[in-house]
């Protein structure tokens, strides 16, 4: 089998409201749909989704960086995703999601071409998933407001978004568990906005409100801020912006900095380097997150796929879908039940896309 044709789509994501961050104010984001044509009939799709405070990347890099790869893998077998790997990377450094995108679709060729969904093709079975839904920044009263109403949708867990003024932070935290009861599940997201004090400060103050795990409370470059922060607290400490591929996951792991490594596959370069930072962080008794950036349901369908291959990604946090309209020209993959995923029994990422 043989790459012929490398098609790319701009796709707009609109959000239903407005995601409050400690990066700003999200309305709407721009996607990449990627198709790869084979000269056997099959072809696959992924997705790449550039946040660009994140990865570096925008949607006319990812265009002209996907443009760039086209060039060296047409008559490369799409089968060999290690290969094609190396020269893209070979091609171009960094550039994750970019990469992402063709690793999303190498891996749907794949599973279809062994006439399996892809969960099975990573060695998985169809099993529980269930994300968690993110909670924006707010006033205390609308951020009660938005866990109740998630939580009436079927929701059993959250992520509280945080950073912006650490004292909101810890009276939302109070108030969220003690209005919406012990059996939720309470995630907080930081964003980098705390510096160290606040960090041992805030988190020691909500350990008795039963936090879940606490995600990146310091800049993704200060390990070892994040290693110092885990010897003076007890709830699990989770990288997010300091983990983007193995080498970030190899340091994080080395320096015994923090209790769960999120993987994006927008950050991992896909699938391939998603599996290589669990099977390291597996190995070292660290759990991983499956998390997203805003992306549509091809990419949401891989995260879930992926988390249904491996069993040390225990939180799942592929909430894009619960926040943007419908995608126009996307039908089929995951479908949610409030947080509970399931994937159609279909091969490959189960998706029709329309292009
Ligand atoms: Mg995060």
């Amino acid at each position: 089998m043989k790459i012929t044709r490398i098609k790319t789509e701009v796709t707009q994501l609109v959000l239903k409201k407005p995601l409050v961050v400690t990066f700003g104010s999200i309305e709407a984001m721009e996607t990449i749909i990627v198709k790869i044509e084979t000269d056997e009939g099959l072809c696959g799709y992924g997705e790449a989704s550039p946040f660009g405070p994140v990865t570096g990347e925008t949607k006319e890099s990812v265009l002209s960086n996907i443009r760039d790869f086209e060039k060296v893998l047409i008559g490369e077998n799409p089968l060999e995703i290690e290969r094609i790997h190396r020269k893209m990377n070979g091609c171009i450094a960094f550039n994750p999601s970019a990469k992402a995108g063709i690793d999303i679709a190498l891996y749907d060729i794949y599973s279809k071409s062994l006439n399996v969904p892809l969960y099975i093709a990573l060695g998985g079975k169809n099993q529980e998933v269930e994300s968690d839904k993110t909670i924006s920044i707010g006033t205390i009263e609308n951020m009660i407001e938005d866990v109740q109403l998630a939580m009436k949708a079927g929701f059993t867990k959250v992520k509280l978004k945080a950073g912006i003024d650490v004292f909101h932070d810890v009276k939302a935290m109070k108030a969220i568990r003690e209005s919406c009861g012990d059996e939720l599940t309470i995630r907080m997201d930081a964003n980098q906005g705390w510096n160290f004090a606040q960090a041992i400060w805030a988190i020691n103050e909500m350990e008795k409100y039963r936090l879940d795990a606490l995600e990146q409370p310091v800049a993704y470059w200060d390990v070892d801020g994040l290693r110092k922060i885990r010897n003076k607290v007890n709830v699990p400490l989770m990288a997010d912006e300091s983990l983007h591929d193995e080498k970030d996951a190899m340091k994080l792991l080395k320096s015994d900095a923090v209790d769960v490594l999120n993987i994006k596959l927008m950050k991992s370069k896909g699938i391939h380097g998603a599996m290589k930072i669990n099977h390291l962080a597996e190995s070292s008794g660290v759990e991983c997150m499956i998390g997203c950036m805003l992306e549509s349901p091809v990419a949401i369908s891989a995260g879930v796929h992926f988390a249904m291959a491996n069993k040390n990604v225990t939180r799942v946090d592929l909430d894009s879908l619960f926040a943007i309209k419908k995608c126009p020209g996307i039908e089929g993959g995951v479908e949610f039940k409030g947080g509970r995923a399931s994937l159609p029994d279909k091969v490959g990422l189960g998706l029709d896309v329309g292009f």
